[in-house]
């Protein structure tokens, strides 16, 4: 790790920090995750190693590119190409959200790499403005799959979920441990109204809230969710909200364009089975009216040229 010189840090997250560094060989700008030792922990381990495999198989324009990785006195370090910021740095800076043709620009990208990840069986199950990077001219690439895993093949069932609740499906919520792909498309569609209006859409500040939050917006849990929610010892004792007057989308948003909020209804319906997969999103009529999808595509051919 010597080769690298220390220029700040950028990012702590709970396994571990990153840092901006220079490669003293070749001068190259890279961001350095280092994670916590990993020897006396499992958990930090298991996030490391599968980060690492995963990273290894996902390579697409639109997911952080890994070029090295090495273990040193027990700690591994990903080292990553270095991109500029975060979509949570741009919604600080505009507090009140982003425009709407680079909101677009960005959402076009995020379902294209989550569309990748999904074509290879992984889901990133961690989507949020924090793990989505931007470079100086707009390319967007996620980043942070140490959450991210294959599918289950069936009859296994996953245990160690614990990403953050405000992106989380309702089927997380509940505790189904049949989950997939459609809660990475959940995810974005909670991002779509944050990253037009810098307003988080379901600010939850326990999972019981967060179901409240959902509901009070798109209507109750399907039957299966509701089950599942009183079967769940962590819910014991609790009751599911009863709706009586929706606050929708269209009425809490009243100025947000019919297609946008559309978008946004169609990655967020309760049932996970009714959610479009993200490869049926980029054909959608968001991305290919005016001739949108084809001009960023153009746009993204060139800036490959660039790099
Ligand atoms: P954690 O698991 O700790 O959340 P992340 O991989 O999400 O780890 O990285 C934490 C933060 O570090 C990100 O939110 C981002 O601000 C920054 N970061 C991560 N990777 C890069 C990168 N390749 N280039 C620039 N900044 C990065
Ligand atoms: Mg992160």
């Amino acid at each position: 790790m010597d080769k690298y010189q220390v220029l700040g840090l950028v990012g702590e997250g709970s396994y571990g920090v990153v840092t901006k560094c220079r490669n003293r060989e070749n001068g190259q700008i890279v961001a350095v995750k280092k994670f916590l030792e990993s020897d006396d922990d499992a958990a930090v381990r298991k996030i490391a190693l599968r980060e690492i495999k995963l990273l290894k198989q996902l390579r697409h324009e639109n997911l952080v590119n890994l070029l090295d990785v090495c273990k040193r006195k027990k700690r591994w370090y990903l080292v990553f190409e270095f991109v500029d910021h975060t979509v949570l740095d741009d919604l600080e800076a505009s507090p009140n959200g982003l425009d709407y043709s680079r909101v677009r620009k960005y959402l076009f990208q995020i379902m294209r790499g989550i569309a990748f990840c999904h074509s290879h069986n992984i889901i990133h199950r961690d989507i949020k403005p924090e793990n989505i990077l931007v470079s100086q001219s707009g390319v967007v690439k996620l980043c942070d799959f140490g959450f991210a895993r294959p599918l289950a093949t069936s009859g296994e069932v996953y245990t160690d979920y614990v990403a953050t609740r405000w992106y989380r499906a309702p089927e997380l919520l509940v505790g189904d441990s049949k989950y997939g792909r459609p809660v990475d498309v959940w995810a974005i569609g909670s991002l779509i109204t944050e990253m037009l209006t810098g307003e988080p859409l379901f600010p939850g500040d326990s999972d019981i809230d967060q179901l409240f939050h959902i509901t009070k917006c798109l209507g109750n849990l399907i039957p299966r969710q509701q089950e599942l929610f009183y079967k769940n010892p962590l819910f014991a004792g609790m009751k599911l909200p009863e709706v009586k007057e929706l606050e929708s989308l269209e009425k809490r948003y009243p100025k947000l364009p019919a297609a946008t909020l559309d978008l946004a209804k169609e990655c967020l319906q309760i049932d996970p089975d009714k959610r479009p997969s993200c490869a049926e999103l980029l054909q959608g009529d968001f991305f290919n009216k005016d001739g949108f999808a084809e001009r960023i595509s153009a746009w993204a051919q060139g800036t490959k040229m660039e790099s």
